[in-house]
């Protein structure tokens, strides 16, 4: 049994009570509206902090990585073209690895860029483009597309750049990579490299970006009179070489051992 006074003691409590609830509801959805709003700023505010940093920190590690190259190639007694070396510095490499490695991008190594296959280790990429001497004006054959950096790295040296991936994923990728103005010379298809593009031949520069077990002939008879070739040559359990390859202007052949390196085989040929 409740008195009156008591009646009205509790009916002003459940007053109370439902004011404040109100009052809560409106404080709780202001704190949520002020809530969304500060994270959306903490988020535009990090987005932009993040791109800035980013593509600050990233040019300085893009120089970092051409000091490093500099540094392999003056060990090696080799010099590396500076317009190889400008356009390496240039090129924002992490845009060619997934995304778990793009902390990664500028490691003086290969990384993974899936379905088993490396983007190749910034040093490598820049000597093979240096071996093969490109020129304005000169049509070039990538063999190993993957991730379509070293495509990409040809692309302001040379007046046109086909490369030939056999793994289709990976292939219609770089392809979608590629298909930007800053790329418009270079053309991708997905097929065994190893039979070269004859339809585009004679090429005055091929790179070849998986190991071969042998020189494979066709893409010997697609280069150009004066043309060069850069290829790693050996098995996948033995030393590789890379391997420099010229056609003389009279047609014979000369070849020479570079260097130990590590590739990925090269699938594909008469032996599939
Ligand atoms: N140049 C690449 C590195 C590629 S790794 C880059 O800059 O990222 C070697 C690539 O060669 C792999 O993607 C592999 O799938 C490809 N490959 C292997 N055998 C091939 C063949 N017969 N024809 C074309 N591509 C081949």
């Amino acid at each position: 049994m409740f008195g009156v006074r008591s009646e009205q003691r509790l009916l002003q409590k459940a007053a109370a009570f439902v004011l404040n609830a109100v009052g809560q509801e409106r404080f709780m959805s202001a704190l949520a509206q002020c809530r969304a709003l500060l994270a959306a700023f903490v988020a535009s505010a990090a987005a932009f902090v993040s791109t800035s940093a980013s593509t600050q920190d990233r040019a300085a590690e893009r120089a970092a990585m051409i000091e490093t190259i500099k540094g392999h190639a003056r060990s090696g007694a080799h010099s590396i073209d500076p317009a190889v070396l400008k356009t390496m510095g240039t090129l924002p490499r992490e845009r060619f690895v997934p995304e778990a490695q793009r902390g990664a991008a500028y490691h003086d190594r290969p990384l993974p860029i899936g379905h088993g296959q490396t983007i190749s280790q910034p040093f490598i990429v820049a000597l093979m483009t240096d071996l093969i001497n490109v020129r304005p004006g000169d049509t070039v054959l990538e063999i190993g597309t993957g991730s379509g950096y070293q495509a990409a790295v040809l692309s302001p040296l040379a007046a046109k750049v086909y490369s030939i991936e056999i793994i289709p994923e990976l292939g219609k990728r770089a392809a979608a990579r590629l298909a930007v103005p800053r790329f418009d010379n270079v053309e991708v298809k997905v097929d065994d490299g190893y039979y070269g593009w004859p339809e585009h031949a004679p090429f005055d520069g091929i790179v070849v970006t998986a190991a071969a077990s042998h020189i494979p002939p066709p893409l010997v008879e697609q280069l150009a009179e004066g043309g060069r070739m850069v290829i790693p040559v050996g098995g996948p359990f033995a030393t590789q070489f890379l391997m420099l390859v010229e056609k003389r202007r009279d047609g014979g052949i000369t070849t020479r051992q570079l260097l130990p390196v590590s590739f990925v085989p090269l699938r594909g040929g008469p032996s599939r």
